[in-house]
């Protein structure tokens, strides 16, 4: 879920990061791009740049509050997973603290969690999106 009215962490005219008013673990901040993208089945290769920065600002979020960027789950939903109709990025961490049921719902690479396999298959020029790299372990 995500509330445009909680405090942000970072902002710029491109994206916005913020806390996830249901956190999964000590630390759970959303990478939100300002320009509309209802979810990850709409991007592009054109998207990259934009991504790029949402992982790289969310990091930085997470580490400026004392989280530890090893430890780190990082993904998106997919639909009809998504609970809005807007592109977020979870960055969520410790990973290995999350409660059983949250690390059911940010599970890397189910078919309901993305874990940046979009963002991977888009930096190596590949329009397939349906293949499952796994890169947490
Ligand atoms: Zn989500």
């Amino acid at each position: 879920m995500v509330t445009p009215q909680e405090k942000y962490f970072f902002q710029d005219d491109e994206i916005i990061v913020f806390k996830d008013i249901k956190p999964a673990s000590k630390h759970h901040y959303l990478s939100v791009p300002k320009q509309h993208i209802s979810n990850v089945t709409y991007l592009t290769s054109d998207h990259k740049e934009l991504l790029d920065k949402l992982i790289q600002c969310g990091k930085k979020v997470l580490a400026d509050n004392g989280g530890d960027t090893n430890n780190i789950r990082l993904g998106f939903h997919k639909p009809p997973f998504n609970s809005i109709d807007h592109l977020h990025l979870h960055i969520i961490s410790p990973a290995s603290e999350m409660s059983f049921l949250s690390g059911l719902i940010f599970r890397p690479n189910t078919w309901w969690f993305q874990a940046l396999v979009i963002y991977w298959t888009l930096e190596m020029g590949s329009s397939e999106r349906t293949s499952s790299i796994e890169l947490f372990s």
